[in-house]
C-alpha cells in the first residue's frame, strides 16, 4: 500500500475544513486536507452556467462589518486583500401580510427606521439591541469549559449575567421583555428563517447571535461568487505549505486501541494510507460509524440519532431578463403569515410560507450578463417529508415558487434565459450529508446546552469540525468550528508531548 505521514489530515474542503488547514498550517504543521469533490468550499461555492454565476449554498455573508467576527479573520490572518466583500445598499426587505419592512445596512440606520415607524417602543428598541450586543459580548468572553465549582459559578454569573438568564430559554422570551408589538416582533426575528427554526422553538443563544451578525454585522457577498471565499483560504492554506488533494474521497478513518484507549491512526482512501496524529473531519457525523470500521461507538454515534436536524432547502436558480424588479434587495423575505409559528408549522407539512428572494447580481454585477440578473428563489422543506415521493411535489413546489416571485421580478417565467433547480438531494450530493439539514443542528435550548457534539470525539486525535459540530451551522459558526478544531490541535500539541483528551460519552467495542 501507498503511504504518506502528516501532522494532521482534515476530511472534507467546506470552510470548517479550509479555516481549520490553514490555522494550522500557519502553525507549520504539515496538514493534508481531503475533499471528495472537484472543488473546495463544499457548499459554499459557485459554478457558471451561460454567463450566470450560481451559488450552491450561502448568499447571505454576515460579520464582514469592521470589528466583527469574520471581517477580523480575514485581516488578522493577511487575506483580507484578496477577499472583496461586497455590501448591498439595500440588504434586507422584509415582507408580511400586513406590510413591508426595508433593512438599510448599518444598525443605527435600522435603528432609525425602526423608532420612527413605532415611536412608543424606542425604549424597547434600545433595550432589545443592548441586550443582543451584550449577550454576544459575554458568549465570545467564555473560556474553554472547567469543572463548575460553586465558586466558578458564581464568578461565571457575574461576569456573564445574560448568558447565565438565557442559555435555557428560547428567542421569545428575551423579545418580550423588551417589544410589545407582535409586528415589530416579526421584524426584528425575522433572520429566524436563515437558521430554519421559529423564535418560540430557537435557542435564545443563538437567534441573539444570528440577528447580531445580521443587523449588526452586515450582509455581504463575495465577489465573484461565493467560491472566492474558499478560494481566498486555499490561497493562504496553500501559502502555508498545506497540501490539497481534490477528488477524492475518504473511506475510512484508521484507529488503534492502545491500552484500551482508541487512538486515531489516519485515513484510507482507496488502496492508499494517509497516517497523521489527529484527523479532523468535517463530514456529517451520523456516517462517522461506516467510517469507522468495524469499531462501533455506540453511545456516541446514537446521541446523534436523538438530535433533530433543521430544515433542508429547495431553491430555483435563475438567470433572468433584467429589466423594472420590483425590488432593490439583495434578499426579500416574503412570509405569508404573520406569526412565525404559523409558517413554521406550514413549511413542516410542505407548503411554501415562506419564500425567499435573493438577487446577487443586484451586489455583484459580475454574475450576470449585461443587463440580466441571477436570482435565486427558495423555500424550506424537512428534509425527511421531501424524500417521500419527492418527483411528485416539485412540480408544485417550483409552480408555487414562480407565482410567489412574480411580485418581485413580474412576469417572471418570460424573462428567463437559464434555469437551475437545487434540491435536498443536489445538495446532498454536495456536502454528503444525511439530509442536508441546511444549518446542521436544529438548534433548541437544550441541543445549545448540552446535545451539540463539541469538537472532541471519544477517539483521541480524532476531532470534528463543520455544522454539525459547536458553535452549529452558517458560514460564521462553520468557520469558527474550524479555528476551534485547529486551536485544540494547536494547545494539545503545547500541552504534552501529547495527551489529546477524548470526549467523556465514549463506549467503544470492536
Ligand atoms: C443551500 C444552502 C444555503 C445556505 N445559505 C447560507 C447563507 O446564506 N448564509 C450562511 O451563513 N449560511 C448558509 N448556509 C449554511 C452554510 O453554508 C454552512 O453551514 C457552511 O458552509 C457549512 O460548512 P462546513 O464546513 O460545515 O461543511 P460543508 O460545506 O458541508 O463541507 C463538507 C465537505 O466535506 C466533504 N466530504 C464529505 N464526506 C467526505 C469524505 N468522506 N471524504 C472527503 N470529503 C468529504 C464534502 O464534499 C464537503 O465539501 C447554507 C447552506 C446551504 C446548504
Amino acid at each position: 500500500m501507498n503511504q504518506e505521514d502528516y501532522d494532521v489530515i482534515v476530511i472534507g474542503g467546506g470552510l470548517s475544513a479550509l479555516t481549520c488547514g490553514f490555522i494550522l498550517a500557519r502553525d507549520k504543521k504539515r496538514v493534508l486536507i481531503i475533499e471528495k469533490n472537484p472543488f473546495v468550499g463544499g457548499v459554499c461555492s459557485s459554478y457558471e452556467k451561460d454567463g450566470f454565476v450560481f451559488d450552491r449554498g450561502p448568499q447571505i455573508f454576515p460579520s464582514f462589518s469592521k470589528g466583527f467576527q469574520l471581517d477580523n479573520f480575514f485581516r488578522e490572518f493577511g487575506l483580507k486583500k484578496r477577499l472583496n466583500m461586497k455590501r448591498p445598499t439595500n440588504p434586507l426587505k422584509i415582507s408580511l401580510p400586513s406590510g413591508t419592512l426595508d433593512v438599510p445596512a448599518g444598525l443605527s440606520n435600522f435603528k432609525s427606521v425602526l423608532k420612527e415607524r413605532y415611536p412608543s417602543e424606542e425604549k424597547g428598541i434600545e433595550g432589545f439591541f443592548n441586550t443582543i450586543s451584550k449577550l454576544k459580548e459575554e458568549l465570545y468572553k467564555i473560556e474553554t469549559r472547567r469543572r463548575m465549582t460553586l465558586i466558578r459559578f458564581l464568578i461565571f454569573w457575574a461576569r456573564h449575567p445574560n448568558v447565565v438568564r438565557y442559555h435555557k430559554k428560547t428567542f421569545s422570551s428575551l423579545i418580550k421583555r423588551y417589544i410589545e408589538d407582535e409586528t415589530l416582533k416579526t421584524y426584528l426575528t425575522a433572520p429566524w428563517i436563515y437558521v430554519g427554526l421559529p423564535p418560540s422553538k430557537i435557542s435564545a443563544l443563538t437567534l441573539s447571535l444570528m440577528i447580531s451578525n445580521i443587523y449588526d454585522g452586515g450582509i455581504y457577498y463575495p465577489e465573484g461568487g461565493s467560491s472566492t471565499l474558499a478560494e481566498t483560504l486555499v490561497y493562504g492554506y496553500q501559502r502555508y505549505g498545506g497540501k490539497l488533494l481534490l477528488g477524492n474521497e475518504v473511506d475510512s478513518i484508521l484507529v488503534d486501541v492502545v491500552r484500551d484507549v482508541p487512538v486515531v491512526k489516519g485515513v484510507r482512501v482507496g488502496d492508499k494510507i494517509f497516517r497523521s496524529k489527529y484527523v479532523v473531519s468535517s463530514v456529517d457525523p451520523r456516517h462517522i460509524s461506516n467510517l469507522l470500521e468495524g469499531i462501533v461507538y455506540k453511545k456516541y454515534t446514537e446521541s446523534f440519532q436523538k438530535i433533530n436536524p433543521s430544515l433542508s432547502v429547495v431553491r430555483l436558480m435563475l438567470g433572468v431578463k433584467g429589466e423594472k424588479l420590483n425590488t432593490k434587495a439583495h434578499d426579500t423575505l416574503l412570509f405569508e403569515y404573520e406569526n412565525p409559528d404559523e409558517v413554521y408549522s406550514e413549511l413542516l407539512k410542505g407548503n411554501v410560507a415562506f419564500c425567499g428572494i435573493t438577487i446577487p447580481s443586484l451586489t455583484d454585477e459580475s454574475l450576470a450578463p449585461k443587463g440580466h440578473e441571477v436570482v435565486c428563489i427558495r423555500t424550506l422543506v424537512p428534509g425527511e417529508w421531501w424524500k417521500q415521493n419527492y418527483s411528485q411535489k416539485q412540480e408544485k413546489l417550483v409552480s408555487s415558487l414562480l407565482e410567489r416571485a412574480e411580485a418581485v421580478v413580474p412576469n417572471i417565467e418570460d424573462r428567463i434565459v437559464v434555469r437551475e433547480l437545487q434540491t435536498p438531494e443536489t445538495t446532498s450530493s454536495v456536502d454528503g450529508s444525511v439530509d442536508s439539514a441546511i444549518f446542521g443542528w436544529a438548534p433548541t435550548p437544550d441541543v445549545i446546552q448540552k446535545k451539540m457534539p463539541t469538537q472532541l470525539t471519544p477517539i483521541k486525535g480524532l476531532l470534528l469540525t463543520g455544522r454539525w459540530s459547536q458553535p452549529g451551522g452558517g458560514v460564521v459558526h462553520a468557520m469558527e468550528s474550524g479555528w476551534i478544531a485547529a486551536f485544540k490541535i494547536i494547545k494539545f500539541e503545547l500541552m504534552e508531548g501529547s495527551s489529546c483528551p477524548t470526549s467523556t460519552s465514549s463506549s467503544c467495542s470492536t
